[in-house]
Parts: structure tokens; C-alpha cells; sequence
């Protein structure tokens, strides 16, 4: 399948709630889910009363939107997630995080997920010294995350520097917005992983 390219705050609307999918916008006046907050389409605002499985897509789909993932991949998460020791749907929330995009929009060195993805591709990181232009990169503890050297004059790596002083990031990651370097301390726990999904739906779907 190919990746969405259509409007983002569509999809928030779709699944009613704020996916945080265009970074300044999301916090602002001009949310499309705080000015229309009803499904997108001709009987949007019609009341509709989901199934069970209804329930339980919407909140794959909902990771995926958030996380920017296309069906392949996040099928191939759960199988690893479910293979992992642990909670399966905890495992899986777990290697999503722990994406290199995800980490760079965590760290703050971009606005959203999406634009994370694209620097990332571009070329302007590096893991533990190397570069690394796959957003699906797995994080690991003890890694360090940097901008590259060329790429720290950039305008939007000042504007994230300023932007990012003062910031908490989570727990389980530390960054320096000085020399633009961020380390992962440890894996994320649940409580660490803010976003609006409740994973056991998702491992129920993939049980059926
Ligand atoms: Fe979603 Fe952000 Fe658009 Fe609001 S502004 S609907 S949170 S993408």
C-alpha cells in the first residue's frame, strides 16, 4: 500500500482524537479536530455505532497514523512483539517508540514525526558516530543520536536548539541541545509512551 499523502488532520478527524501528526498546528488555534471534531466526509457527523472489530481496527489504526507506519511494517512489529518475552501489546508500543524518527521528534530535534522522517532520510543523523537515513532504526540503550556536523548549521537545527532549551523529554532519553546530541538511557516503559492507543485492542484484532 501506498503511504497516505492526503491531508494529516484528516486523519485525526477520522479517528477523533488529536494525533499530533503537524507540530506547531497541533497546539494551536487552528486544529482541525478543535474547530471540526467530527469524521471527515459526507456523514461525518452522523452518530455511528462501532462493532467490536470496528473498535479494535480503529485502534490500529491509530497507531499506525501516529507513529507513521504503512500495514506491512506494523504487522511485522506485532509478530516481533509477539515473540518477545513480556506483554505483547506493551512490546509492540515499545519497538514503535524506539524507531529512530520517533526518537528524533522525542528529542525535539524535529516538529513532528513526519518531518522527523524526513530529516532522518535526508541524512542529517548519526548513531554512535555513523549515519543512519533509515527511520526504522532500531534505538538501543547507550546509543547516542546526533545531528551530523554539515547538517548543525542548518536553520532548522538552530530553530530546533532554541526551540528545544527548556524542554522535558522523556524519562528514558537525555539530550544536549548545545551539540545536538541526544542518548537513549533505557527502553521505554509504558508510562513513559504518552500516546492515546490502547494496545491490548490492537492485540485482540491480530488474535482473531
Ligand atoms: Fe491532528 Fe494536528 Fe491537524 Fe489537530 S492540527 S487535527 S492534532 S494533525
Amino acid at each position: 500500500m501506498a503511504r497516505y499523502t492526503g491531508p494529516a488532520c484528516r486523519l485525526c478527524r477520522r479517528e477523533g482524537v488529536k494525533l499530533y501528526l503537524k507540530g506547531e498546528r497541533c497546539y494551536g488555534p487552528k486544529c482541525a479536530i478543535d474547530r471540526r471534531g467530527y469524521a471527515p466526509g459526507q456523514h461525518g457527523q452522523m452518530r455511528r455505532k462501532l462493532s467490536e472489530y470496528g473498535i479494535q481496527l480503529r485502534e490500529k489504526q491509530k497507531a499506525k497514523r501516529i507513529y507513521g507506519v504503512l500495514e506491512q511494517q506494523f504487522k511485522i512489529y506485532f509478530e516481533e512483539a509477539s515473540r518477545q518475552k513480556g506483554v505483547t501489546g506493551e512490546n509492540l508500543l515499545r519497538l514503535l517508540e524506539c524507531r529512530l524518527d520517533n526518537v528524533v521528534y522525542r528529542l525535539g530535534f524535529a516538529k513532528s514525526r513526519a518531518q522527523a522522517r524526513q530529516l532522518v532520510r535526508h541524512g542529517h543523523f548519526e548513531v554512535n558516530g555513523k549515519k543512519v537515513d533509515i527511520p526504522s532504526y532500531q534505538v538501543k540503550p547507550g546509543n547516542v543520536i546526533a545531528v551530523r556536523e554539515k547538517s548543525r548549521s542548518l536553520e532548522i537545527f538552530k530553530e530546533m536548539a532554541e526551540l528545544g532549551k527548556g524542554r522535558v523529554v522523556p524519562e528514558w532519553l537525555s539530550v544536549n541541545y548545545d551539540t545536538l546530541t541526544g542518548e537513549v538511557l533505557r527502553y521505554p516503559n509504558r508510562e513513559d509512551i504518552d500516546v492515546p492507543i490502547q494496545e491490548q485492542l490492537i492485540v485482540e484484532l491480530y488474535s482473531k
